[in-house]
């Protein structure tokens, strides 16, 4: 009886990721053969250890494949050490953390209302628990970010460890100057491109790799691999990264997910991948003209990459009510915190829209424009159930137009 309702509810889930079009910026779709790999039986296999350091025998092929990871993931990202096996971009975040500070050393690091994540010192995640957190903003005026604000906090706090890296940030980042400012109060510096990994491997964003002390990033974003994470660093922090993901806080690695991540690598390092990243932000930009010609206020004006971060305060419209809203049209945004936001993350000023799902999907700037009119009719008009009904069969139509797997 479970099992039945289990796979049925698991093909359900397939035809609603078709009959959707997904928006939600930190979401994508592999390819078939990355998806392929999450269910091959070497998933398992134990293999506690690295690759020729085993807890566990039997585990020769794992080796081989975990190295190919390594190997790729550094000739990627121009790295001088990778350890491939986070679970995830918290993980990850957690394993470099825990391995250069002690409990109640300063970290100085973005709030969530400028884009920063949760594993970067919010009071409700591990990060804010173990750490003393001073958080830097935006600027104010541009909502871009303000380097010499940061450099007087830097300065004043003397942080022993400083984050930059977002989640809802459309702009693009110089990674350099934080190098500057850390460089100046001696913090060591992490890097979080978990959203821009995909622009930083093809040199389409700055690459921080051969000066920031660690860099860290999710390889489900931009990269369009597996759900994971991954942490690259100078070998001078190799045996100490390595020793904190395990096995200080990972047990067994994810054999299967490691194999999809070398897949990914290797995808990524082709030029296709490099179009795929340019498309990214030219469909942005198609989207987000659309937008503020439907007088939708764009934080920031606009995007450099997959991301926009849209003010819904003119519309009258909180971001909790404009998802859900837009969710009975088969519409999927997430709600978002704006800068300098006075609502809470449960009731946010915003939504966040990203352009991964629909160019994997290649969908065309004529219906880019369509999606986007689609969006301001039904936020313009919140209470009308029949209007909505009308622009899911739109929408429904508009994805049998682009499968993502059945073709
Ligand atoms: C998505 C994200 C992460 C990690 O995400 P997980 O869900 O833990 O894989 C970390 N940092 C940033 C900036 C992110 O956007």
């Amino acid at each position: 009886m479970t099992v039945t309702k289990i796979l049925n509810l698991l093909k359900e889930e397939e035809r609603y990721q078709e009959n959707t079009i997904n928006l939600i910026a930190s979401e994508n779709y592999p390819e078939k053969i990355i998806l392929q790999t999450y269910s091959n039986i070497i998933s398992n296999k134990y293999s506690e250890g690295y690759p020729g350091k085993r807890y566990y025998s039997g585990v020769k092929f794992v080796d081989e494949i975990e190295a190919i990871a390594i190997e790729k993931a550094k000739q990627l990202f121009g790295a001088e050490h990778a350890n491939v096996q986070p679970h995830s971009g918290t993980q990850a975040n957690m394993a470099v953390l825990f391995a250069v500070l002690n409990s109640g050393d300063t970290i100085l690091s973005a709030d969530l209302g400028s884009g920063g994540h949760i594993s970067h010192g919010n009071k409700f995640s591990f990060s804010g628990k173990f750490f003393n957190i001073v958080h830097y903003n935006l600027d104010e005026s541009t909502n871009l970010i303000n380097y010499e604000k940061i450099r007087e906090l830097a300065r004043k706090y003397k942080p022993k460890l400083i984050i930059v890296g977002y989640s809802s940030y459309p702009r693009k980042i110089d990674f350099s100057k934080f190098k500057e400012i850390a460089g100046e109060v001696n913090s060591y510096l992490l890097c979080d491109i978990a959203h821009i990994a995909g622009f930083v491997c093809t040199g389409l964003h700055q690459n921080p790799c051969s000066f920031a002390d660690f860099v860290t990033l999710t390889t489900h974003k931009s990269l369009r691999g597996p759900k994971g994470g991954i942490i690259l660093c100078k070998n001078k922090y190799a045996e100490q990264i390595d020793r904190m993901v395990f096995p200080g806080i990972q047990g067994g690695s994810l054999n299967n997910i490691i194999a999809g991540k070398a897949i990914c690598f290797e995808l990524a390092l082709k030029n296709e991948f490099k179009k795929y990243i340019q498309t990214l932000v030219d469909n942005s930009r198609v989207f987000y003209q659309s937008l503020i010609k439907n007088k939708f206020d764009i934080v920031s004006g606009g995007s450099d990459n997959h991301i926009i971060l849209i003010d819904l305060r003119n519309k009258n419209i909180d971001g909790h009510a404009a998802q859900e809203v837009l969710e009975k049209a088969n519409i999927l945004v997430n709600k978002n915190l704006i800068p300098f936001d006075k609502n809470s993350p449960v009731k946010p000023s915003g939504i966040r829209i990203g352009t991964l799902g629909i160019t994997t999907r290649k969908f065309s700037k004529k219906d880019i424009i369509k999606v986007a009119d689609i969006i301001s009719d039904i936020l313009n008009n919140l209470k009308d159930e029949n209007k909505i009904l009308e622009k899911r069969k739109i929408v429904e139509d508009i994805c049998k137009k682009y499968p993502i797997y059945k073709e």
